[in-house]
């Protein structure tokens, strides 16, 4: 058993704890922004349904404004024809407008109909924008909330990578060259993690089979014994521990 090995191996294995914290709380991160754009959204489309109210409001308003000139024209037409009654010639022609006044005094009932039905019409929309105004505002401070937890959340976050970062770097500054510039390489080259554990005889990052012939070297602890399979290096837990 080559002492030095031993101890560095043992750095090397709390080294890679650090770099997968680190990675962990990098994952972490990671999902903060599309969180936030999420809650933005909610809170966009709850204003949407407000505006889109207001937006109907407005087309019956205009819709009655529209009404209301028909029915002028409408009165107006009456009123003319009411007065033409008076000089009329003929029975026929007599008969012929008051047929016209009638119709069109059945046309003022049914527009003057439908504008009251608008403006019932008017009067549920306000309802509807008020509710909507409201739980928009509730629902607005509330996601406004979550949004700001979250980007302290981030902060917090940065804070703990950075601080882990530096102590990674000291941690890693105590390993020797010769051991750490091995584990750094195959880290670059394997998503991270450089060291498999060996359980119940296979490489726990790959799940390769070892053989007894490995497993003895390992456990020579002479000098590094990579995975056939993912080029690992491989350690058996228990057996550091002792
Ligand atoms: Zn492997």
């Amino acid at each position: 058993m080559n002492e030095e090995f031993v101890s560095e191996l043992k750095k090397l294995i709390q080294l890679q704890k650090l770099d997968s914290e680190i990675t962990s709380l990098e994952e972490e991160t990671k999902s903060i922004p599309e969180e936030i754009k999420l809650l933005t959204n909610q809170i966009n489309d709850s204003q949407k349904t407000v505006l889109s109210a207001k937006e109907e409001l407005k087309n019956i308003q205009l819709q009655i404004k529209q009404k209301e000139l028909d029915l002028q024209t409408i009165e107006g037409q009456i009123k003319k024809h009411n007065t033409e009654l008076n000089s009329v010639k003929t029975n026929e022609q007599y008969r012929a407008l008051l047929s016209e006044i009638q119709k069109l005094t059945e046309q003022k009932d049914n527009i003057e109909t439908e504008i009251l039905n608008l403006m019932e019409t008017v009067d549920q929309v306000q309802q509807k924008i008020r509710t909507l105004e409201t739980n928009y505002a509730e629902e607005k401070s509330k996601l406004e909330g979550k949004i700001e937890e979250l980007k302290k959340k981030q902060e917090e976050l940065n804070t703990q990578i950075s601080q882990k970062h530096q102590e990674r770097e000291k941690f890693a500054s105590e390993i020797k060259p010769k051991y750490l510039d091995v584990y750094e390489h195959i880290k670059a080259n394997r998503d991270t993690v450089a060291i498999s554990a060996v359980i119940d005889n296979s490489c726990s990052a790959c799940n390769m089979r070892l053989t007894a012939q490995e497993i003895n070297d390992i456990m020579k602890y002479e000098e590094f014994v990579f995975c056939e399979s993912c080029s690992r290096i491989l350690y058996i837990p228990l057996e550091l521990e002792k």
